[in-house]
């Protein structure tokens, strides 16, 4: 939701202090979309701020007491997952100030720069860092943020991230993490990867814009507050490269690296990598929706291709829940090959067992699609086409043949089987 800005750096007795502010315009810009209607004041909304305390927060709320509890049980949960994720237990309790309605609270009860925020329909996290050269021997933040629209939540990663590092990264990074901690509703099993989960209106935004560039999203100056949109591109490239097993391993070392202020860019890391990630991310952004799993869509760079002939055929298993797979195959537009596939495999849990022929609205068909390389050096695809069971394909490119089992891109996870499948001239 928020842009980090440093407001304030000035020298008290040997402390420097940082201020970061956060602030978001972009949830009541939605609501007044005309999701939410306002209903007239009960008695129940008209709850004077009280106190609630966890092991890693303290919150000063007017939320009803069942629903502050629910929040500190929220953030408690996240906050497991990131300072696994990072790698460093949270230090210091986060004091948070969740408003529902800024009635209930006194004048004066809020930091002026947190009631701004929250009238604004967002929130702010103000970081008091204190240094013995580039030490920091404390940090102390303070969280204002609306109750809505998991703000409470996207405000703690930064004040985990300033109390625990002193700072929370470049915007991109703070902003995408962020944004990632409050989509990151329950704790995944040991190893079990994160499947997208985030509000409506991102995919439906992503979904009917031109693609943001990698380059417009790390490399430009993008300030504080600039507009819910840019958080949308910030989430989706984090998301992308924290979950994706090709990026994934070099991503968390790079964001420690820019939490602690190490030499460490986007640029730096995944340069040798660039025209994968972006290929990669243009395709995330084609085909993502709730449910859907990078781990599950990862391209895959490695698997040696070659030309078939009759005399030789390739053969690769194709696995029911997984999204691109290499057939090995190497392929030259407009000729003919030759193919079969055995075996059969499900679509979901409770699904009919279909060959690659699938079933009749076409779920489960083996189909295939050619990874090219364009006039500008870049990857591309071709137009997707079916195979099935058994028979002859004209290639209508030249390139790297990559197979799947038709089904929704976001609900590959319950599908079940593999498939063998042999190609020749
Ligand atoms: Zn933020």
């Amino acid at each position: 939701m928020d842009l980090v800005e440093t407001l304030k750096r000035r020298r008290i007795a040997g402390a420097l202090i940082v201020v970061l502010c956060l602030t978001t315009a972009f949830v009541e810009s939605l609501a007044a979309q005309g999701k939410r209607n306002r209903t007239g004041k009960n008695a129940s909304e008209q709850l004077a701020p009280a106190d609630y305390r966890s092991k890693n927060f303290l919150i000063h709320t007017d939320l009803p007491p069942d629903e502050a509890r629910d929040l500190l049980e929220r953030l408690e949960k996240m906050l497991v997952i990131i300072s696994t994720y990072w790698g460093s237990p949270n230090r210091r309790v986060i004091e948070c100030y969740v408003v529902k309605d800024l009635a209930n609270w006194p004048p004066g009860s809020l930091h002026p720069a947190g009631f701004r925020s929250i009238a604004g329909g967002g929130g702010v996290t103000m970081s008091q860092t204190t240094y013995r050269g580039r030490q920091i021997v404390a940090a102390k933040s303070i969280v204002y943020a609306t109750a809505s629209r998991g703000t409470p939540q996207h405000e703690a990663v930064h004040a985990y991230c300033a109390q625990n590092f002193g700072r929370t990264g470049p915007v991109w990074y703070s902003e995408g993490m962020a944004e990632m901690g409050n989509n990151w509703k329950v704790v995944p099993k040991k190893g079990q990867p994160l499947s997208v989960s985030c509000e409506r209106y991102v995919i439906d935004y992503i979904k009917r814009s031109e693609p943001k560039s990698l380059n417009e999203i790390v490399n430009s100056r993008e300030t504080t507050g600039d507009s819910w949109q840019n958080y949308c591109w910030r989430w989706a490239l984090c998301h992308l490269l924290a979950t994706n097993p090709n990026y994934a391993p070099r991503f968390r070392p790079l964001g420690l690296g820019l939490l602690m202020n190490k030499p460490a860019s986007f640029n730096k890391t995944y340069g040798s990598m660039a025209r994968e990630i972006s290929f990669e991310y243009l395709f995330f952004l084609k085909h993502f929706d709730q449910g859907y799993r990078c781990d599950l869509c990862q391209w895959d760079w490695k698997t040696k291709f070659r030309k078939p002939n009759s005399v030789r055929p390739l053969t690769s298993k194709i696995e029911a829940n997984q999204g691109w797979q290499a057939s090995r195959t190497l392929v030259e537009a407009g000729i003919e090959y030759q193919f079969s596939a055995d075996g059969e495999w499900k679509t979901s849990s409770d699904a009919e067992r279909v060959t690659a022929n699938g079933d009749d609205a076409g779920q489960g068909t083996l189909v295939g699609v050619i990874l090219l390389e364009n006039e500008n050096d870049e990857y591309e695809l071709s137009d997707e086409f079916e195979l099935g069971e058994t028979g002859r394909f004209q290639a209508p490119a030249t390139g790297k043949l990559f197979l799947r089992c038709r089904d929704d891109w976001h609900e590959l996870a319950d599908n079940s089987g593999k498939i063998s499948v042999k190609i020749s001239e």
